[in-house]
């Protein structure tokens, strides 16, 4: 080519477009004959079904490693050439079908469910480590759920959010500063898939913010026959500041957790309803976050049913169920009443209410400044339950100023203790033993306590192998998982050599992890370093304490703690026996409690709500040694686990700690260790393997899902179903009518007039036993009938300054009327000696009302 030999004067500035991306899926290549490989990867029945993910792993054992057990990942990773010999692996290709038959028919049996439509709304699932929407024990309680759900044949649809980046994964420096990473989520590589129309539109849903809407699509997980729809704010439609608003589970600020939590409730109604679902018998808020799914129903009652916003909330109540799940005040979200009205304060007209009245649903008093989602949701759920007997009664106190007069005892707030996945959390080992000992059919009869008394027919050297070979599997596994990240952060490989060293396989090992939050008390066991030097470091009886969690990342005083564990750890005479490992997650959690001997839970009474972990523990063998509280209070029994007692002895936190520290290291050097060493001629420890059926058989079938599931059709679901139904019938009858009961009930109850009020002198002075004494109670009712107001007399006991507690509540009996005055009396006597103090009060009655608090009118006479 000829070039001209004058330099070029000037070149033009280029004019470059934008590319114009398109969207292109590339579906990984798997030949047709593999198909049902990618039907398995989408559903994630797969992570609780040992048979699939054997297969899984099958395919390419360190791809599936490498990829932390996420088969959709797996598939794209493997090759071409790796899928044609597959095809023509004859065991392979016929396991695969196998399983493929599995899952069609589990999912065909589940056609048909049984028991009231559930709508379940929880802001955190953990399924498993690849779908990152959870952070802890919440999260992992409302995924076993769902699970669980499926199992059981429940008819249940889940919301919840699709986060970006989810929670964060944590490292942990060479200082023992823990680093939290958060990585992006790739929509394409988890089991989701988006949620579809009937015209093929993938579904959205809006929620109004202060000048704008938020948008949100909708995603479907598939979790066996259930079906969970996550909404996702992150994509183009909405500005930086909002997408944000979906990226980060429990991050961000005050405000962000509203937008999350408007878009979670308004949300989430709104999705049923696209999808059909808004006609669910019962509505389950897991915890206070999903509460605005109330909100969201009162407003569309109002607007489809011509419906007054007191006749829909009585709708709603009795279809809404709310479990509280912890009694630290960071579990109750509340915003300021300023932020909450930027935000909400176009819904009261929606409703026809004023701002005043409408923003009452989340106070206790007019007073307050915050507005509180437990409140609000407490109001507008006719069932409340806490997740353990005792958080059961310690929610009532928490909840107390919403429902004054009444005795904390005296609050319908009831209980189901939170349970476990089988399926998921108990190791291929031990479902083997169980199967071959319990019987073929002894999954779908998790309830039946004699399946799991035959543990005892199983011989002790059988169980004994299983517990050191799973031990041995968790320190290889810890091993390799502490290496890697030890080598990342440049750890002195010497100090990596004695750790490795110093782990033994058949060292009495002790597992402690969860987050770490300051009430857990990770602390406690290192009150006396020489004490718990002498107890790791005996030679003939060693012994190895594994520990793991999260610190929120504003929580400072969690992070100093880790850093203290892992300083402690680097000690020379805590080397290897004492360990951190970093980014507690599913997996590790998985492999922690089937591989250890005793799960260790120290929490601070009585604000462990129920925990979870120690329940995977008893499944698989692993003895609990836990504070009494929680599910604990509970599950122990002598002779499988230990327990610190319940009561405290201390006021002064720290002597507390003393003293259950002093407990812990005593029940180790004279009970425990001893008992773990003590072997007969076989080298089996006969108390041991004891103490391991006992807990098999004694403690483990009460605290599965399958038992949870079934209290909460039965206390809650099923009685509430059957409710609601009435409420509904004949174009909502009864509850205009209970309604307009109540609105008379209220607009004359400030009117009453206590007329009469005469009580026998000796109650007054001092009454004798097995004596009766006549009590009397005119009131001048202003127009109400009599038989809607109750008079009772409340005995109560007062000990110290506690709040009274309840002896005895006694009717009266409606004597006669006269005009407007109505005549109660009561013939008391009591029939224990002591001192009590008394009161009489009034209260509304009335037959239609499911309890005494859903409808909060009480005067004390
Ligand atoms: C079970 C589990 C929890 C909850 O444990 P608690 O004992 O309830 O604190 C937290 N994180 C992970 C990864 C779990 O598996």
């Amino acid at each position: 080519m000829e070039m001209k030999t004058e330099g070029v004067r000037f070149i033009k500035r280029p004019v470059v477009d934008m590319p114009n991306w398109k969207k292109l899926f590339v579906e990984s290549n798997i030949p047709e004959k593999l198909a049902p490989l990618k039907e398995l990867s989408k559903n994630l029945w797969w992570s609780w079904n040992t048979e699939a993910r054997d297969l899984f792993a099958k395919i390419d054992e360190e791809i599936w490693d490498e990829c932390a057990h996420n088969p959709i990942v797996l598939l794209e990773q493997v090759s071409y050439q790796r899928f044609q010999e597959l095809e023509s692996d004859e065991v392979f290709m016929s396991e695969m079908h196998a399983v493929d038959k599995q899952l069609q028919d589990y999912l065909t049996a589940r056609k048909n469910t049984l028991g009231p439509k559930i709508a379940y709304f929880s802001m955190e699932y953990g399924l498993h480590d690849s779908l990152k929407i959870f952070s802890g024990g919440l999260g992992i309680l409302a995924g076993d759920y769902l699970k669980e759900a499926s199992d059981s044949k429940a008819n249940l649809v889940a919301v919840g959010l699709l986060y970006r980046y989810g929670y964060f994964k944590q490292t942990i420096s060479l200082q023992g500063d823990q680093m939290a990473n958060y990585e992006a989520q790739q929509f394409s590589k988890i089991p989701v898939q988006p949620a579809m129309d009937a015209d093929g539109n993938w579904i959205q849903v809006e929620v109004e913010y202060p000048g704008r809407p938020l948008y949100a699509r909708l995603w479907e997980a598939k979790v066996g026959a259930v079906s969970l729809y996550l909404l996702d704010a992150d994509f183009e439609a909405n500005n930086e500041n909002d997408r944000f608003v979906t990226h980060h589970l429990y991050g961000g600020d005050n405000e962000n957790r509203l937008k999350q939590e408007m878009l979670l409730g308004l949300g989430g109604i709104r999705a049923l309803k696209k999808l059909g679902h808004v006609n669910a018998d019962i509505f389950h808020c897991n915890e206070g976050h999903a509460a605005m799914i109330g909100l969201e129903r009162i407003a569309n009652l109002v607007a489809e049913e011509q419906l007054t916003y007191a006749e829909a909330k009585e709708v709603v109540r009795a279809s809404t169920l709310f479990t509280t799940h912890t009694p630290v005040p960071a579990g109750h979200d509340s915003f300021h009443q300023d932020l909450f009205k930027m935000y909400m304060n176009k819904y009261p007209a929606k409703v026809s209410l004023s701002w005043d009245e409408f923003v009452m649903l989340g106070k206790a008093a007019p007073y307050e400044d915050h507005f509180n989602m437990s409140f609000l949701a407490a109001n507008l759920s006719q069932g409340i339950n806490g997740v353990s007997m005792l958080h059961g009664d310690v929610s009532k106190h928490i909840l107390k100023p919403l429902y004054e007069g009444y005795l904390s005892e005296e609050l319908n707030i009831g209980y189901v203790t939170n349970g476990v996945h089988y399926s998921t959390w108990t190791a291929k080992e031990w479902k083997e033993i169980h199967l071959k000992y319990f019987g073929k059919d002894f999954i779908n009869n998790q309830l039946d306590v004699d399946l799991w008394d035959k543990i005892y027919k199983v011989p002790d050297q059988e169980i004994w192998n299983l517990k050191q070979n799973l031990r041995a599997k968790l320190i290889d596994y810890v091993k390799q998982r502490f290496t890697d990240t030890w080598v990342k952060r440049n750890e002195n490989p010497k100090l990596i050599g004695e750790v490795k060293n110093a782990l033994n396989p058949n060292a009495l090992t002790i597992g402690f992890a969860r987050r770490f939050a300051t009430y857990k008390r990770a602390h406690l066991l290192f009150r006396n370093l020489d004490r718990l030097s002498k107890i790791v470091n005996d030679p003939e009886r060693p012994v190895q304490f594994i520990f793991a969690g999260k610190a929120h990342p504003a929580d400072k005083a969690g992070q100093d703690l880790i850093r203290y564990i892992v300083e402690i750890s680097k000690r020379p005479e805590f080397v290897g026996k004492i360990l951190f490992v970093q980014n507690y997650d599913m997996n590790l959690a998985k492999q922690l409690l089937q591989g250890v001997d005793i799960w260790l839970n120290t929490p601070t009474r009585p604000l462990e709500a129920s925990g979870t972990s120690g329940e995977k523990g008893v499944m698989n063998g692993t003895l609990h040694f836990s504070v009494l509280d929680g599910w604990w209070v509970e599950g122990y029994r002598e002779g499988a686990g230990w327990a610190l007692p319940l009561e405290r002895s201390y006021d002064v936190q720290d002597f507390q700690d003393e003293l259950d520290a002093e407990t812990i290291y005593n029940l180790f050097e004279n009970e425990i260790v001893p008992t773990f060493y003590d072997r007969n001629e076989h080298d089996i420890p006969e108390e041991w393997v004891g103490f391991i059926k006992n807990t098999q058989a004694q403690v483990a079938p009460e605290f599965t899902t399958c038992r949870m599931i079934r209290d909460y059709q039965d206390r809650f679901y099923k009685p509430q179903a059957e409710r609601s139904q009435r409420l509904h019938a004949d174009n909502f009858k009864l509850a205009k009518e209970i309604t307009s009961w109540k609105g008379n009930l209220a607009a004359i109850w400030d009117d009453i007039e206590l007329k009469e009020l005469e009580i026998a002198d000796g109650i007054t002075n001092a009454i004798r036993i097995g004596e009766e004494y006549p009590a009397k109670v005119v009131l001048d009712l202003k127009g109400l009938a009599p038989a809607d107001v109750g008079v009772e007399i409340v005995i109560t006991e007062n000990e110290g300054n506690d709040e009274p507690t309840l002896v005895e509540c006694k009717e009266f009996d409606l004597e006669g009327t006269d005009g407007k005055l109505a005549t109660y009396k009561l013939n008391l006597h009591l029939m224990h000696p002591g001192a009590y103090s008394y009161a009489i009060r009034m209260f509304p009655k009335n037959e239609q009302l499911p309890h005494r608090q859903d409808c909060k009118y009480l005067r004390w006479l």
